[in-house]
């Protein structure tokens, strides 16, 4: 089996594979980066070590016997379809979505008007991102956007910076944030407090941030009759209302940092000057039940212009495709049922090829919703697995793949290499009261893991 990407999905899958009766099975998993955990290490926030502790669990999946880490190998670059189709019964494809949603409006491609997911990928040292800058000299900053993303970046930009030190951020990025000049930030939600997306124990940590007075509107917590019925039906959103509540009851601080959670406001345009962010033009919305039940927001032609410095657009991840695998360009998802890849949306399903995770149902969801999601796949597998459907490889023998992957001149690692790399993370951590400390660059990594 071949594991497309080794991040939470692609390790629930192996686990499930693990765990399953009467099958022997190899299994190889592939990252396009030289560390695994895709985004427990790449995308959960610094400040939030307890979430990332699921890679021990993952650790023991890639300890077993028959489970062997490629990484440093690109999917679509240095392997492709046909060759997965030529070593492997089958293969989960589990790569995440790589890329963010826009907004479609005016001004987007400012200097700094960035997607949140660079920003969370910067501050978390990913590869990629380790030379971003992002304008940090503006009293004000604009969040677009009420999910759990928007929450983490708007918590990251007011933390103060001696808590996050104590943290795994990218030193980079711990360096930009000390000297930010960032007082305020404002988060811009186009619904209700309602309908707002951040899970209710991130949104009370906001209320707890040392040095930060988060401020809203009383009035936006008045609920219009649909809003408040479908606050009743959702426990989450009860919870999310009850907080918001008390944080207007909160006495004004002398913080030097405040949060704004602004509901009901779309922003219209980012507005520049000689290419870069000044603001953003933000107008006012109004709710409105659809017959389907849903409640949506519709402007109101009340506009306003709220000036910053920097802009982090929020409103989600976004799948791209792999050359060679099928793809729904609608729903930016591999086209599949219960798993089973097809060869289009509503297609005919593709033997031996199946996703996992956000590439498959998309980028919603916490770490532990992919595991119940990869179950699913797994059992869809075992059963084509027991009626002999597979990708009927040519050449499936253990060797083929380290043997092609040197001599296409690729550089992957392994497991026990990336080890190597964990530990002189953690060891440098060690020395300044922090979990590690991150190596950003892919050479360094190679180097420290003798590649
Ligand atoms: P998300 O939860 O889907 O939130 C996206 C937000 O963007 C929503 O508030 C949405 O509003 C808004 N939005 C979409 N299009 C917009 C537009 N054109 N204009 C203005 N607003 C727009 O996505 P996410 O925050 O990227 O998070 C992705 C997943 O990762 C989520 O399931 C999240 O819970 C999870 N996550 C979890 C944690 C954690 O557990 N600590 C941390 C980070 C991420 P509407 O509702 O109106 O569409």
């Amino acid at each position: 089996m071949a594991v497309v990407g080794a991040g939470p999905a692609g390790f629930f899958a192996a686990d499930a594979l693990l765990k399953a009766r009467d099958l022997v099975c190899s299994i190889d998993m592939f990252d396009s980066l030289p560390t695994p955990y895709g985004l427990v290490r790449e995308g959960v926030a610094p400040d939030h070590p307890s979430i990332k502790k699921v890679t021990a669990k993952f650790d023991r999946v890639a300890a077993e016997p028959n489970v062997r880490f490629f990484g440093n190998v690109t999917v679509g670059r240095d392997l492709d379809r046909a060759d997965l189709g030529r070593h492997y019964d089958h293969v989960v494809y589990a790569f995440g979505a790589q890329s963010d949603r826009r907004l479609g409006i005016p001004g987007e491609d400012l200097q700094g008007s960035h997607p949140a997911t660079e920003f969370v990928a910067w501050y978390n040292g990913h590869p990629d991102f380790a030379d971003w800058e992002f304008d940090l000299s503006h009293e004000r900053a604009v969040v677009v956007g009420n999910g759990n993303v928007a929450v983490d970046v708007a918590r990251i930009l007011v933390t103060d910076p001696d808590v996050l030190a104590t943290t795994d951020i990218a030193d980079h990025a711990l360096e930009a944030l000390r000297r930010s000049r960032v007082r305020e930030v404002v988060m811009l939600g186009r619904r209700g407090p309602a309908q707002c997306k951040f899970t209710s124990v991130e949104l009370k940590e906001l209320g707890r941030l040392h040095g930060v007075d988060v401020r809203l509107n009383a009035m936006d917590l008045d609920l219009d009759d649909a809003s408040a019925a479908e606050a009743k039906r959702s426990r989450v959103a009860t919870r999310n209302l009850e907080i918001l509540r008390e944080l207007t009851r909160r006495p004004a601080s002398d913080a030097d940092r405040g949060l704004v959670l602004r509901f009901l406001a779309s922003p219209m345009e980012i507005l520049g000057s000689d290419g870069r962010v000044t603001g953003v033009r933000v107008e006012r919305n109004r709710l409105v039940e659809t017959p389907s039940g849903y409640i949506q927001s519709e402007g109101t032609g009340e506009i306003e212009e709220l000036p910053a410095g920097l802009v982090l657009r929020s409103v989600g991840y976004r799948g791209v495709p792999i050359p060679g695998v099928p793809f729904d360009d609608e729903h930016h998802v591999i086209p599949n049922v219960r798993g089973r890849v097809t060869d289009g949306p509503g297609g005919q399903t593709r033997p031996g090829e199946y996703a996992a995770g956000w590439i498959k149902r998309g980028p919603t969801g916490i770490i532990g919703t992919n595991k119940p999601d990869a179950v699913e796949t797994v059992e869809a597998m075992l059963e084509d697995a027991a009626a002999g459907e597979n990708m009927e490889p040519s050449d499936p023998g253990p060797e083929s793949i380290p043997e092609l992957l040197e001599s296409r001149g690729v550089r992957f690692v392994t497991f026990d290499d990336w080890r190597k790399l964990d530990e002189a993370e953690r060891a440098a951590g060690e020395a300044q009261g922090r979990p590690r400390v991150k190596v950003v660059r892919i050479e360094r990594m190679l180097d420290i893991m003798g590649r």
